[in-house]
């Protein structure tokens, strides 16, 4: 217990490839930070290989000091994947065959015309007792098992798998409402993330109200990832719907304090939010860019991707050398009408650059064609995006800085502005 009554948790980290420093465990960072969302404090991380030994070893410490364990990693279907193992002698249960997983472990290969490789059969092994934690994304199932500790106490077990999205998916969809009901005062709990772009942490902290405060109801925790900023908005409540109340009054708040920084919410990327506004205004887009390795297009294309029906609106991008060319306004003007000639597209981005700017700086240039003004002339649209952070982040910015003009422009002038 924790010194509120409330459970204390573990998080075991399983794989050779981060105890040999290989890979980062980013699982362990993300499932902590949320577990404390949830009221449940963190008392340890455990890092563990792929053996038998370790993992027993790790996970009989933890149910001997934790009241819940989160475990990432090692239910693949190689023999060095071993957690389901590890989970039945811990409990000294044996490993039953679940028919309703191999079932779909089965389907899941004959979708792919794939013929199922024997070791799959593992993944639909459960110990005797356990819980199946559904696995929407991948073929692993996780496993929740309740155990009695060294000194009789008891101590619940998740065990995920390590890929991290099927994890986090796994994770939102049945772990943490199971575990939501287990902290004292049995709230609900419900989230909603406001995702935002176009200024900083701090900036943004400042455009709101004092919502951003410890102890608060409901709680908003803010983060930034490569210039993307989070408002995560955590309600608890006696039943979701009043959960959900609180949070629109707040969403309501950010929306009208931060106008259109805003561009989504939950998993919503600059990207994506830029394709489905030029979607919806009826055009396409097509992109020139100079000086940022690509990115423009990378993101555009994942966007696409992503969002199917409105990703068509993207018809390509050119990656361009620089070899020969002239950086400035100008230049990304070129690129920008040049574009909409090549992917014959109603929109053209162009990004040019980088280039010496006042003051010392280094400046990207974007621009954006096919718009026109309300009185009907084709509209300037231009952006001097000063660059900053280190040279993978100031890429991955200015990227996205193009793209979300893109996002803005459309906004302020409307999709009617597009020029013939
Ligand atoms: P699968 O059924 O897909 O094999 P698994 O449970 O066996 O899942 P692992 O084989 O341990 O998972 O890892 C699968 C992938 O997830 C690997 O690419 C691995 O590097 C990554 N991964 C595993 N654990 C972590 C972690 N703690 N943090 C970040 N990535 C991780």
């Amino acid at each position: 217990m924790n010194a509120t009554g409330g459970p204390r948790a573990e998080v075991i980290a399983i794989g050779d490839e981060l105890t040999t420093g290989a890979r980062l465990d980013t699982n362990s960072q993300w499932l902590s930070a949320e577990l404390a969302v949830l009221g449940i404090p963190v008392a340890f991380h455990t890092t563990a290989p792929d053996t038998l030994d370790s993992g027993l070893e790790a996970l009989r410490i933890a149910a001997g000091r934790a009241d819940i364990v989160v475990a990432t990693g090692g239910l693949g279907p190689t023999a060095d994947d071993l957690t389901r193992d590890v989970l039945a002698g811990l409990a000294g249960a044996p490993l039953d065959l679940d028919a309703a997983s191999l079932a779909a472990v089965e389907s899941r290969f004959a979708r792919r015309n794939a013929p199922m490789p024997e070791s799959n059969r593992r993944q639909a092994l459960f110990p005797r007792g356990s819980r199946i934690i559904p696995n929407p994304d991948g073929t692993a199932p996780g496993i929740d098992l309740d155990v009695t500790g060294p000194s009789g106490r008891r101590c619940r077990v998740f065990a995920l798998p390590g890929v991290p999205g099927e994890m986090k998916t796994m994770w939102r969809e049945t772990v943490a409402p199971a575990l939501a009901g287990l902290v004292p005062g049995g709230a609900t709990i419900v989230q909603r993330r406001i995702k935002c772009f176009g200024a900083g942490e701090s900036a943004i902290e400042a455009l709101l109200p004092d919502l951003i405060r410890r102890g608060r109801e409901p709680c908003v925790g803010i983060t930034a990832h490569e210039a993307t900023i989070t408002l995560r908005i955590t309600a608890r409540g006696r039943d979701e719907a009043a959960c959900r109340a609180a949070i629109a009054a707040d969403e309501a708040t950010i929306r009208g304090c931060l106008g259109p920084l805003v561009y989504g919410v939950e998993d919503d990327e600059v990207e994506d939010a830029a394709v489905r506004a030029v979607s919806a205004a009826g055009l396409t887009l097509g992109s020139a860019e100079i000086g940022t390795e690509g990115r423009v297009a990378a993101l555009l294309a994942r966007a696409r991707g992503r969002l199917l029906d409105a990703g068509v609106a993207v018809r390509g991008g050119l990656v361009l050398s620089a070899a020969g060319s002239t950086a400035g306004p100008d230049a990304a003007q070129s690129l920008a009408d040049r574009a909409r000639r090549e992917c014959v597209t109603t929109l053209g981005l162009g990004v040019g650059g980088p280039r010496p700017g006042a003051e010392g700086r280094t400046v990207i240039d974007v621009a954006l064609s096919g718009l026109t003004d309300r009185g009907g002339r084709p509209a300037v649209v231009r952006l001097e995006h000063v660059l900053g952070g280190g040279p993978d982040l100031a890429g991955s910015r200015a990227a996205k800085s193009a793209i979300d003009l893109v996002r803005r422009s459309l906004a302020e002038l409307g999709g009617d502005g597009a020029a013939t």
